[in-house]
């Protein structure tokens, strides 16, 4: 079996031409959707993610501000910017770019972002409602998956997913999202004994370890839909997943690529969750008129 190559570069171009129709709808009623990001210190992958952001802001026609500050910034100054974003009528969605240096509480800050505007879907009211099933931000890594396979017409209710990795922004919300949509979910980490015992039943797995070339065919159950989250370098510097491409292709019915896979959905969806944000504001404006 050759698996089907879930093109990430062209959903997310799709996506964000209906973002851009919807951006200027709300133009002509005079709201522009703006996002604020905060960038702490030099990092330099921070720094290129960040342009990643404010370019795709451009792009689709929205309002972007980027505050920065030094690796020395204290954290009550953190924490007063984005008390003054909060109640910035320009700004509907702020994002802190993680990590933060360690003198700074990461979760202080996060929590400090209004959850009206917490278009990372990191804020625990978000993260609430979604393990709820209310209406959220939900985390654009995860809900760029979702849409993914949405838009590949691949059910998910019923299915076995198995998840590889359980952090908070890409590996538990990735699991929560699949039971959501009725699927049965298994986590597996670090700790995890026996892993491809447990992925070798995936009907999809969903692999965000950080390990370049990880998952080989031996993981994988054939026919499996493999949706690769991780970004890596291999030994010769080129950008690759974690799962082996070129020997899971060959078994699995549908296969993510790195890159042009997860990754541009990620920016895409947080441009989703800003206009969103935005399109919240501006009915709440109406509803006070
Ligand atoms: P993380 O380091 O926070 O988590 C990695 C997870 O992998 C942990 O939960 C750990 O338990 C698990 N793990 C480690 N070794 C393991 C092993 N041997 N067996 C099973 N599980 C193991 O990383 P993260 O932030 O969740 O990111 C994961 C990957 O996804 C990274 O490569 C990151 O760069 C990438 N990422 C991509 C996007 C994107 O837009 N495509 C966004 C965020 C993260």
């Amino acid at each position: 079996m050759t698996a089907q190559i879930i093109n990430g570069k062209e959903i997310a171009k799709k996506k964000r031409s209906e973002i851009a129709k919807e951006v200027d709808e709300l133009k002509k009623n005079h709201v522009i959707p703006g996002l604020a990001v905060i960038l702490v210190g030099n990092n330099q992958a921070s720094r290129t993610y960040v342009k990643s952001k404010q370019k795709a802001c451009q792009e689709l026609g929205m309002h972007s501000l980027l505050i920065e500050y030094p690796e020395t910034v204290q954290e009550s100054e953190l924490l007063s910017k984005i008390d003054e974003l909060n109640h910035d009528d320009a700004i509907h969605g702020i994002l802190v770019q993680l990590p933060l240096p360690d003198h700074i509480n990461e979760v202080k800050v996060i929590e400090a972002i209004s959850p009206a505007k917490d278009v990372d879907g990191f804020h625990p009211i978000n993260i609430g409602r979604m393990m709820t099933g209310q209406d959220a931000f939900l985390p654009c890594t995860p809900y760029g998956v979702m849409v993914m396979l949405e838009e590949m017409n691949i059910e998910i209710a019923g299915k076995h997913v198995v998840i590889i990795g359980r952090s908070n922004i890409v590996g538990k919300p990735s699991g929560q999202l699949f039971l959501n949509e009725n699927a049965t979910v298994t986590y597996c980490h670090s700790k995890t004994k026996n892993l491809e015992e447990h992925t070798k039943n995936a009907d999809i797995l969903v692999a965000a370890v950080g390990r370049a070339n990880f998952i080989t065919a031996d993981y994988i159950k054939e026919g499996a839909v493999v949706i690769d989250v991780g970004i890596n370098r291999n030994e010769e510097g080129k950008l690759c997943g974690d799962v082996d491409f070129e020997e899971a292709k060959e078994i699995a019915s549908y296969i993510t690529p790195v890159p042009g896979g997860v990754g541009p959905m990620t920016i895409t969806m947080l441009m989703y969750n800003t206009l969103k944000a935005a399109k919240n504001f501006q009915s709440k404006l109406q509803k006070t008129k």
